[in-house]
């Protein structure tokens, strides 16, 4: 089961950000009428067509009965094979998550102050600042991470020290410099409100820099981060290519090299561009990437350094 700010958050983060009845059904009584009473969500039109019970899950049409003497709504799924039959209204409810209220809620629960200001549309916010003892800090939130753009959204966080990316929910293989909260891990319903675990949120924290900065410009930063994170891909390649190739010798056959990842497979594994791992290939200072984008490409070098059998 997941819980209802989890459930809000990965609906948040999808590309159509809807909410059905299936999803709040192990929500706590309430829960969904305190969301809509807080922006985070409101009723859209209900589903106009549902998978009929009937025969094997076939789409079939909701017909409603508003007259007064049916009571209150009543709906009724209308099959050409099963006939006409009643649906609990409720089941057919959907919402739509209020990105924007989801963020002034948020910027109400961590206290944070300024303006906020949405940086690339749709996709990443600066929050504003908190004045959290004894770091203060900014915090960002982007969402749909997931996306192959992700690291040029990532390029427009300023590089302070003091930032704080939150995200709707975890992201596997982001590259950036600035430290990464997930809402669902740092966030939780206490009772009627959201509880946020300010410590989690600092610990992430970067220390203040005791000298002056001699930061990089930006996107020097953001290349060394991305070279760092492919050479880490392409060594975790070598080593399974290799095992590969020893096993597949062991067993009296010829070795059998195990396609290196492209340029592209790489770029989505690390939530980066094509064009930016092209960049990083050739980029004066990633040698260890280029020498291990050349061993998984090599067999014999792959075999040379495998241990010798006895
Ligand atoms: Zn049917």
């Amino acid at each position: 089961m997941t819980d209802a700010w989890t459930t809000l958050l990965t609906a948040a983060d999808g590309s159509r950000p809807t909410l059905c009845a299936e999803l709040t059904q192990d929500w706590p009584v309430g829960r969904i009428e305190q969301c809509e009473r807080l922006g985070l969500i409101s009723q859209i039109a209900p589903f106009a067509a549902v998978a009929c019970e009937g025969c094997g899950g076939e789409f079939r049409d909701v017909v409603w009965d508003d007259r007064p003497a049916a009571g209150r709504c009543v709906a009724y799924v209308q099959c050409a094979e099963c006939g006409l039959y009643r649906v609990p209204t409720d089941t057919l409810r959907r919402w739509r998550v209020e990105w924007r209220g989801v963020l002034d809620y948020l910027r109400t629960v961590f206290g944070v102050r300024g303006r906020c200001e949405e940086l690339v549309p749709q996709r990443l916010w600066r929050l504003g600042k908190v004045d959290w003892t004894p770091t203060p800090a900014t915090l960002f939130c982007a969402r749909r991470l997931q996306q192959r753009d992700a690291a040029e959204i990532l390029e427009r966080i300023d590089p302070i020290a003091t930032a704080i990316l939150l995200t709707p929910c975890g992201v596997a293989r982001v590259s950036t410099a600035v430290p990464v909260v997930p809402l669902d891990l740092v966030c939780h319903w206490d009772g009627a409100s959201l509880a946020v675990d300010r410590d989690y949120v600092s610990a992430h924290l970067r220390p203040p820099a005791t000298e002056p900065s001699t930061r990089p410009p930006r996107k020097r930063g953001t290349r060394t981060a991305l070279i760092e994170r492919l050479a880490q891909e392409l060594s975790e390649h070598v080593r399974a290519a290799r095992d590969h190739a020893v096993a597949t010798l062991d067993r009296g056959g010829a070795p059998v090299l195990l396609p290196r990842p492209t340029r592209r497979e790489l770029a989505r594994r690390c939530g980066a561009s094509e064009v930016s791992v092209g960049r990083c290939l050739r980029d004066e200072s990633a040698h260890e990437l280029r020498f291990l984008w050349e061993l998984a490409a090599d067999l014999d070098r792959l075999l040379d350094r495998a241990p010798v059998p006895h």
